[in-house]
């Protein structure tokens, strides 16, 4: 998508601190850090919103949520932890619409439970 800022990391037009990637998906460093390690995770394909996944897209969500887990374990947040985290639309909160995981570790996060 042509005014997707993710699609243009994806592309190259705009620099990211990548830390992996293969034919279907990219991590790169957050530009505004939540935690000592805050990575994100994308799928190339453009997708918005986790609303906006269909039937066919079983697999590569599977395949992006894998390759989180090898991109955490990569940082280093395999023994401690870490929070996979998915902003969907914008109660969540969600600035950007392609959808992305956060990957947030290297602390202990606070709760989600007040
Ligand atoms: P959301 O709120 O949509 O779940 O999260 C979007 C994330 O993208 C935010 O944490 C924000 O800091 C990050 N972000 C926004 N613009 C850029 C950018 O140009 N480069 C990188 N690496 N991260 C970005």
């Amino acid at each position: 998508m042509s005014d997707c800022l993710f699609c243009k990391i994806v592309q190259g037009t705009i620099p990211a601190r990548k830390v992996f990637e293969d034919e279907q998906v990219v991590a790169f460093h957050d530009i505004q850090p939540q935690a000592p390690v805050h990575l994100l995770v994308i799928p190339k394909k453009h997708i918005a919103t986790m609303n906006d996944c269909e039937a066919d897209d079983a697999a590569l969500l599977g395949h992006t949520l894998l390759a989180a887990q090898q991109v955490a374990r990569e940082a280093g947040l395999a023994d401690n932890g870490y929070r996979l985290v998915n902003n969907c639309g914008k109660d969540s909160g969600q600035l950007v619409f392609h959808i992305h995981w956060h990957i947030l570790g290297g602390e202990k996060l606070a709760g989600l439970n007040p």
